[in-house]
């Protein structure tokens, strides 16, 4: 398994020494007997996800964060996909596939599998139920179809864009933007990334944001008219440009903001005052808080994804003692595409 050691200093970038892989066994006890609920499971993939920075830090109020803290010498925990090996709860057997929150251990106690979903569809790469068909696709689905109600014509920005879910904005939910006729650009980290969005990922244009001195000019360069949609990953100073960028009534659906969670202090957004200018609509959410809609949008993604139309991009690494050089490395881009850890084949 691998135990998170200590909360980190605010301001501090994680570190692979952050995390210490160990040895323990499972008591199984009465935790899988019949009607207690709980389940044994193998994990296969697990997910690494910029949010499990926000995890290791200590939370002085509760509001500081949507979700709880990592506890010291605990398991690290995370989204993953497991088989189960042995099941106390009515809606899970022996044998069944399974995509949630699980740890980063090859077995794991599962005491309330109800953010568990059953994997009933096996003729796609199981890894995808990390990201593409998990909570990454979901993120994306919700920040953009929902949140953005995106409209025929209009002019779509996503930062990060090659990531886990910057590339289903651009790609799935950038595929349904072309259906709606929209026109989307990517920024990311590289330029491996950037060919990999125009020539992979269905992106009209792309650039690499680290070789622009002045974002502003950047995005006027590719959005003349301005920007209807940005899909926020970021922050910081890409967030400020984009303010200067936005169309009269432009949506703004705040998923993430990568570049401050390893600062001290939060940088300072400028340009604020554009969202009363054109009247824009900025708006945080959280994944969680559409689980409800997970049927809908695997209905939406599936068929596309069965005939290859959605290709999706995985960075995997292999072994549970790899995860947390995985995990870090997504805080320097090192990561081309949802970052798996695949533990076990089966
Ligand atoms: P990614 O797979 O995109 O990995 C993170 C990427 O962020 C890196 O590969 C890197 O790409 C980029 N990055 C890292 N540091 C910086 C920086 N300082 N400035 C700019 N870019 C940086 O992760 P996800 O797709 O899983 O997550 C994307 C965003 O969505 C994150 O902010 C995450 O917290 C958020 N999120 C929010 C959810 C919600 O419910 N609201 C749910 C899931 C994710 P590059 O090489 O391009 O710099």
């Amino acid at each position: 398994q691998v135990m998170f050691r200590d909360f980190l200093a605010k301001g501090a970038f994680p570190k692979e020494s952050d995390m210490e892989v160990t040895e323990s066994t499972i008591e199984l006890t009465s935790a899988v007997a019949e009607g207690s609920k709980g389940v044994l499971v193998k994990n296969l993939y697990l997910s690494c996800d910029p949010y499990m920075r926000i995890r290791m830090q200590k939370l002085t109020d509760p509001a500081e964060s949507y979700i709880a803290s990592f506890q010291p010498g605990s398991p690290v925990t995370g989204f993953g996909v497991a088989r189960v090996l042995e099941s106390g709860h009515p809606n899970f057997k022996k044998g069944d596939l399974v995509w949630g929150l699980t740890g980063w251990e090859e077995y794991s106690l599962l005491p309330v599998p109800e953010t568990c979903f059953k994997i009933e569809h096996t003729d796609i790469p199981l890894s995808y139920y990390t990201g593409l068909l998990g909570m990454s696709g979901l993120t994306a689905y919700a920040g953009f179809i929902e949140l953005c109600s995106p409209k025929k014509g209009e002019t779509v920005f996503v930062s990060a864009a090659s990531g886990a879910v910057g590339q289903l904005v651009g790609q799935l939910v950038g595929q349904l933007a072309k259906l709606f006729g929209c026109y989307v650009v990517g920024s990311a980290g590289s330029k491996e990334k950037v060919d990999l969005l125009k020539n992979k990922l269905g992106f009209d244009e792309a650039f690499n944001y680290k070789e622009e001195s002045n974002l502003d000019a950047a995005l006027k360069r590719y959005f003349p008219e301005g920007i209807d949609i940005y899909f926020e990953n970021v922050g910081g100073k890409t967030l400020d440009a984009v303010l200067l960028n936005m169309k009269l009534h432009g949506r703004i659906a705040v998923c993430g903001m990568i570049s401050q969670y390893n600062l001290e202090q939060p940088e300072g957004v400028h340009n604020l005052m554009q969202l009363i200018a054109k009247q824009v609509r900025m708006e945080g959410f959280n994944a969680l808080d559409y689980y409800h809609l997970y049927p809908k949008f695997l209905e939406m993604v599936l068929p596309p994804t069965k005939e290859g139309r959605i290709v999706y991009v995985e960075d995997t690494v292999e072994r549970l003692e790899n995860g947390p050089a995985a995990l870090v490395g997504l805080f320097s881009g090192r990561n081309v595409g949802k970052q798996v850890v695949l533990v076990a084949r089966e």
